[in-house]
């Protein structure tokens, strides 16, 4: 098991002193039957990065990582290592090792002789083959399970093997093709900061491939957002959460409440907008959009106070809805209730439970006041 550290902050795409490791510049593949994969894409990823390309099925994020890998060749753009062109460099001249879902590892052969394979290729001598295999053994804590083959080895363990046979090879750049889809929640959760920590403690850079919101927010850096072949947004985990900039990032990162509406007043920090049914919401920031556009107000539903009595005072930086509770999710830690507001749309609210009765507190049909904040307030323009 490796021992866990606090995450260390990197954000070299602050740094004016940092160049980027990897430039990816208006990328594009379009397949033989016309299919665009991938459309336009410019992104760039720094060294010792983990970054992730986040996206549903067929979004295009494969084919991206398969580019870089060079298994794929760009229809159009380039791609650069360290300033070097490196669009038309084949796969094993690429400082660059894949590491598939599948982990790929040759069932006939134990732990040792798995990593070894990869070296033999490389051509390197005896003597620093051995020294590597001890090395990423180590690394991964597998010195003990060398002798074993793939089938007396857990999901996890298999994971690390395929692992160290990446990091044996001593890439520039591990990609990883969604590499815990195969372990169950538990351990999956165990392994993804066993592979930050490693990845933070030989200060590589890895790309990831994954469409779980949740795990790409947990292990990266910055996460790219895909749809349909396009980038929606590249941030970091706390800004695609905070500050999404569509409607397809909010809702694609966790739960979120929309509201559909124009802008009625609008100032240097704040917004305010008002729905069909005249019901007005704020937020404290300016936004590009004149008066009288139409916009989408967002609220994550841990940001909503849910009440039983009216607020105390009616601020303007308040925001007021009244409704009726037509569901409640008890999930242990916290409970989400979802109420139907008077013109028939619902809205979530997730409460954590604090008190061992408290989720009695509101139930079922109760009328509730919903408030939040100017602040929560998040104004999307598309
Ligand atoms: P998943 O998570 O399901 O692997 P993805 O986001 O990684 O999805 P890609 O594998 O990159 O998606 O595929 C993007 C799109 O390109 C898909 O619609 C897929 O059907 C299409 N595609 C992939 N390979 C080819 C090919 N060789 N010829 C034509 N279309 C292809």
């Amino acid at each position: 098991m490796v021992n866990l550290k606090p995450r260390q902050r990197l954000e070299p795409w602050n740094d004016p002193q940092k160049s980027p490791y990897i430039q990816i510049e208006n990328v594009s593949k379009v397949y033989d039957d016309g299919y665009i994969a991938v459309d336009d894409i410019s992104l760039s990823i720094y060294e010792g990065e983990f970054f992730s390309l986040l996206g549903p099925s067929g979004c295009g994020k494969t084919t991206l990582l398969r580019m870089l890998a060079g298994f794929e060749a760009p229809t159009q753009g380039k791609i650069l290592l360290e300033g070097e062109d490196l669009t038309i460099t084949p796969p094993h001249k690429r400082p660059v090792n894949m590491m598939f879902q599948s982990y790929a590892l040759f069932p006939h052969m134990s732990v040792e002789q798995n990593i070894m394979f990869g070296l033999k290729q490389d051509k390197l001598d005896k003597a620093e083959r051995l020294k590597r295999i001890n090395e990423v053994l180590e690394i991964v804590k597998l010195t003990a399970y060398r002798k074993r083959k793939p089938h007396q080895l857990s999901g996890g363990q298999q994971q690390r093997v395929a692992l160290a046979r990446n990091l044996a090879k001593k890439p520039k750049i591990i990609l990883l093709d969604e590499p815990l889809g195969a372990l169950d929640k538990k351990l999956r959760e165990q392994t993804q900061f066993e592979l930050v920590n490693i990845q933070e403690e030989l200060n590589m850079t890895f790309i990831m491939v994954t469409h779980d919101q949740q795990e790409a927010m947990t292990m990266s850096t910055r996460i790219a957002v895909m749809s349909q072949g396009r980038m929606m947004q590249l941030s970091t985990p706390t800004a695609l959460y905070e500050y999404p900039k569509s409607r397809y990032v909010a809702d694609f990162i966790g739960d979120i409440n929309i509201f559909e509406g124009y802008i009625t007043e609008k100032g240097c920090d704040y917004t305010l907008v008002e729905d069909r049914d005249d019901k007005c919401y704020s937020a404290n920031r300016s936004v590009e959009a004149a008066a009288g556009e139409n916009v989408w107000l967002a609220v994550r539903p841990e940001k909503i106070n849910i009440s039983k009595t009216p607020p105390k005072d009616e601020l303007k930086s308040q925001n007021h809805l009244y409704g009726e509770v037509w569901d409640i999710a008890y999930l242990g830690n916290l409970s989400i209730y979802y109420v139907m507001l008077e013109n028939g749309e619902k809205v979530t609210v997730t409460r954590t439970n604090r008190l061992r009765d408290e989720e009695k507190e509101i139930t079922w049909e109760d009328k509730v006041h919903l408030t939040w904040k100017a602040h929560a307030s998040i104004i999307l323009l598309n």
